[in-house]
């Protein structure tokens, strides 16, 4: 049997990844694809807790642009990424894997208020926790919500999930020449502004010494290989970094 290198992880899964072939909201089959594969990864043995996003719904930014106040777009994003949770839940005990919605902003009769006591209990017990309303703040991501649990909840790994196999020089869509980073020091990151998460979730992780690794979620099989500690995109730690020493290369 082979033994998961991680005990406890967090996965960031944002609310684009459950587009798939839908251009708005969430497609069952994409949907239905990401909880198989987290009950995969929990039948591992690992503990697994979920930040999910809200962009497949509302994003305060894009709403605030077209003129709303941003603070109540930001709460439309919140609410947005409490429905994606919703689904998620449902989709994973369809599948026989309990889970419990964890708010940071008060929907008592939906879901459950964020208690970081109560949330590890619940991962101890092997239910996939999936934490929603990011932070419960406007003006924050998700990105920062998953920096910030995945430091409250101990985890082991910060798994970030995104349309590519890992971090790039430049858009590897637009730019054949963008090259792949095995590993990157958090400072890198934040200096050469790479699309990692955003600079608030960089610095808690960078502080906390939370290790980040950035992969494909659009490709089946990889976030179990990634909770079994196969490199399958690049990993954001303290170093020392692989990026510098190649690019001194001549
Ligand atoms: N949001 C917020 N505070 C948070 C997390 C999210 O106000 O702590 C709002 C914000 O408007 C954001 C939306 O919720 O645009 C959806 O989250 P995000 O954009 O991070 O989702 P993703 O890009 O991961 O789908």
């Amino acid at each position: 049997m082979t033994v998961p290198r991680y005990r406890r992880i967090l996965i960031k899964l944002s609310g684009e990844a459950l587009l798939g072939e839908v251009e708005y909201g969430i497609s069952a089959t994409t949907l239905s694809r990401i909880a198989d594969e987290l009950s995969e990864v929990r039948a591992l043995g690992v503990e697994v807790a979920v930040v999910i996003g809200g962009g497949n719904i509302f994003r305060g930014a894009g709403l605030a642009a077209a003129g709303m106040d941003r603070v109540s777009a930001d709460h439309m994003g919140m609410l947005a990424t409490v429905m994606n949770a919703l689904a998620l839940q449902d989709a994973l005990e369809r599948r026989g894997v309990f889970s419990r919605v964890m708010s940071a902003i008060k929907i008592n009769q939906v879901c459950e208020d964020y208690i970081r006591r109560r949330a590890v209990r619940h991962l101890e017990k092997g239910r996939i926790v999936i934490f929603a309303a990011g932070t419960g703040n406007p003006f924050f991501t998700t990105d920062s919500a998953a920096s910030l649990r995945a430091v409250e909840i101990g985890a082991e790994l910060l798994l970030k999930g995104t349309k590519v196999d890992g971090v790039y020089s430049a858009d590897p869509v637009r730019d054949p020449t963008a090259r792949r980073y095995e590993q990157l020091t958090y400072d890198e990151v934040l200096s050469r502004r790479l699309e990692v998460m955003d600079a608030t979730a960089i610095v808690l992780c960078r502080d906390q010494g939370m290790r980040i690794m950035v992969f494909d979620m659009t490709q089946p099989g990889m976030v179990v290989q990634a909770a079994q500690g196969m490199p399958v995109g690049t990993v954001v730690d303290p170093g020392p970094s692989s990026a510098s020493a190649e690019e001194e290369q001549p």
